[in-house]
């Protein structure tokens, strides 16, 4: 669902990109461009863990042995690693695991720093980018991206078309405010309500959710400050004087509403609220229909307006028999109750400029910026280019043998876990047998069916949508719920471009994306065992996704239910509880602490992913004959790498924003975190009691 849509995409750095924390920053500059892609890319996700259980030094039952049969600091001391030169070999690892694998290098560098593993790959995306403008000829997007640059009267003009498309006028009436807020969903635009599809039951269903404020603002900060950014809209680009009485109450209106639906946003995605159905129900449904006729008919006792606006809502929102409606969407009725039509006008005009504008706004700059904005907006416009440049050398198959190769890692694992019954374990490797893993891109291009014919990039932009809003209505709802796959991601309204330095997991249904990123020469090189082990980590960690504290409560067709035992749900709340408590012992930045709840999920998968990739990687050591110190130096380079994969400069700020705003891990927290739970890691790095990661050994979460 949306809800577990945002958390799927929270996986992915992205996270940060399909949402707003970035999009309001994006800068006119390049090099800001290319910070809001690293600081997207930094959030990606890493992996789990478990038990040692094929623990080479043989100390899995002793982990702390304090007299292992060999010198782990002498050799330690005398090994060298990979990027030796990015550690601090003066911080003992114990106390900080990250400082001691990356100190030197967060040291000496900036965030914007272009050594690191990921900065390779946006590299690469700078060499797209600008192939990707030259060789096409065929595209009308890039054709007019190529042509002369827009001047800002040219701009505002091309809005203007856009917004011209809506009913507007001094005798509008609130019905037909409610046919430009449907008109503005089939655009893509969600003022006040927005529409997606969703597994339910067991096949793909349009329904109707209440829709997201544009998130220029930020609800710690003042109205005050929020004001002054929004009066440069309305001054700059809605042409409305704000030094009137009349301009200044438009402008604290829109502001309020914005606040409005920012919070209550918020709030109905934490509680992951059930959409019904509206009409008849089907057999076997599960939803209940009486209750959403309720809510509906209190929606329109709500809007006392009657039926022509329950009737415009029928009509804008595609409503017919089989759609469904998030009952949290009468509180939009209400809000839109409280406000003049000239408001409610203004806020949808605001809406949309700001969000074309949003698009725009690094057209000041470069073309290949506007290209990252509307590859944000519109996932699959450029994906036939894409594909051209970032699937020629992505290993593929190796990516798919290695999942189906963790599959039976977990598999294997599942079946030996202590602490769930057998017959929880048998819906868990269920589940698991029933994950369907999308590599790469999709094969098939759809979107060459797209037609593309505006005056600008912005309204080719707004065609797209529709087009993609069209199919999404017309051709994936009625699929089965298991069944979609990359074509829901390409038209999603929360869908994701290819080029993103992402991977995701999908609890609804039951499918894991690992995207192009990971699959290069940069993250999966067949040269670079320790880089390539580190990516897998990241399969692993979406492959756990489905079994961390919101993935569990899918079963294995991607519908919500509950496969546990009572027993085995305490135990696995219970080892929640423990991961929560882990991770907020943990510093975010100086004086303040992590949010370990908040985070969970995340940390749950990066165990899992860790856990699964180390275990491989000793199979493979073992396999490739390594014993004694030649074995060891290789774990340790494992957990080397590891923290490598995180390497990022966090200043403060990064740090803020990410416990405001992140459900990852700082990316400190992310080596550290998981370095503590390990067995291994304490006697292959002589971690001992008084070290500040330092964890009792019965205080090492192991889930799975
Ligand atoms: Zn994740």
């Amino acid at each position: 669902m949306a809800f577990m849509l945002n958390s799927m995409f929270f996986c992915y750095l992205c996270d940060l990109i399909t949402n707003d924390i970035n999009t309001n920053k994006m800068n006119t500059d390049m090099k800001r461009m290319k910070n809001w892609v690293l600081a997207a890319t930094l959030t990606f996700c890493g992996a789990i863990m478990l038990t040692s259980c094929t623990d080479a030094i043989g100390t899995a039952d002793n982990p702390v042995n304090p007299n292992p049969p060999y010198d782990p600091a002498g050799e330690l001391a005398s090994e060298t690693f990979l990027h030796e030169e990015w550690m601090d070999r003066s911080v003992k690892p114990g106390d900080s695991f990250w400082d001691f694998a990356l100190g030197s290098w967060v040291k000496n560098h900036d965030s914007m720093d272009n050594g690191t593993l990921l900065n390779a790959y946006l590299n690469r995306l700078d060499v797209l980018m600008t192939g990707l403008l030259e060789s096409a000829s065929d595209h009308h997007t890039l054709q007019l991206l190529m042509g002369p640059k827009l001047t800002k009267e040219e701009e505002k003009a091309a809005m203007g078309r856009v917004y011209a498309q809506l009913k507007q006028g001094d005798d509008i009436s609130k019905a037909d405010v409610i046919y430009n807020i449907g008109k503005m969903a089939d655009m893509g635009f969600y003022a006040f309500m927005g529409h997606d599809v969703l597994n339910i039951d067991g096949a793909i269903r349009y329904y109707i959710m209440p829709g997201l404020a544009c998130s220029s603002i930020k609800l710690t900060d003042s109205k005050e400050e929020h004001l002054q950014e929004f009066k440069l809209i309305f001054e700059e680009w809605l042409d409305i004087d704000t030094s009137t009485p009349e301009g200044a109450q438009l402008l604290s209106n829109v502001y309020d509403i914005e606040a409005w639906i920012l919070k209550y946003s918020q709030e109905w995605k934490k509680s992951e609220p059930e959409p019904a159905l509206i009409g008849n129900r089907r057999p076997g449904l599960k939803s209940d229909p009486v209750l959403a006729m309720e809510a509906l008919a209190s929606a329109r006792r709500t809007t006392r307006a009657g039926d022509d606006v329950m009737d415009a809502f029928r009509e804008a929102f595609h409503i017919e028999n089989g759609t469904y409606y998030l009952p949290e969407t009468d509180k939009i009725f209400e809000l839109i109750d409280q406000y003049d039509i000239a408001t409610l006008q203004t806020y949808l005009k605001f809406y949309l400029y700001y969000k074309l504008y949003q698009v725009s706004l690094s057209m000041a700059v470069e073309p290949v910026n506007v290209i990252v904005s509307l590859n944000m907006y519109a996932p699959s416009m450029f994906l036939k280019y894409q594909k051209k440049y970032l699937m020629q050398d992505a290993d593929c198959e190796g990516a798919s043998q290695v999942l189906e190769q963790l599959r039976n890692v977990m598999s294997e694992r599942i079946a030996s876990l202590d602490w769930l019954s057998d017959a929880t374990k048998m819906k868990a490797q269920e589940k698991l047998q029933a994950m369907v893993f999308n590599i790469g891109a999709p094969d098939d291009l759809f979107n060459a069916d797209f037609k593309l014919t505006g005056q600008t990039h912005f309204e080719d932009f707004v065609q797209y949508k529709e087009q993609a809003d069209d199919y999404m209505r017309n051709q994936l709802a009625g699929k089965p719920g298991n069944q979609y796959g990359w074509e829901y991601i390409m038209v999603s309204p929360m869908g994701a471009s290819i080029d993103a330095a992402n991977a995701f997991y999908e609890a609804n249904s039951n499918q894991l994306f690992i995207l192009p990123a990971f699959l290069g020469k940069e993250l999966f090189p067949a040269d670079k065992p320790a880089v390539r082990y580190a990516t897998i980590t990241v399969f692993g960690h979406e492959m756990t996704h489905g079994f961390d504290n919101k993935g569990a409560t899918y079963d294995a067709m991607g519908n919500k239910a509950d496969w546990w035992t009572a027993e085995d749900k305490a135990k696995f709340l219970e080892k929640q509880e423990q991961m929560i408590n882990r991770y907020n012992e943990l510093e975010q930045y100086p004086g303040v602490m992590a949010d370990g709840k908040k985070t969970l999920g995340e940390n749950i998968a990066d165990l899992g992913g860790f856990s699964m990739a180390y275990q491989m990687w000793n199979e493979k050591l073992q396999a490739d004959g390594l014993t004694g110190e030649a074995l060891r130096h290789q774990q340790r380079q494992f957990f080397v790498s590891y923290a490598d994969y995180w390497q990022c400069n966090e200043d403060e700020k990064l740090m803020k924003n990410m416990l405001e705003t992140d459900v990852h891990s700082a990316n400190h927290n992310r080596a550290n975190g998981i370095a503590r739970l390990m067995d291994d890691w304490y006697t292959l790095f002589s971690v001992e009691p008084g070290d500040k990661l330092y964890v009792k050994p019965a205080d090492r979460v192991k889930i799975w």
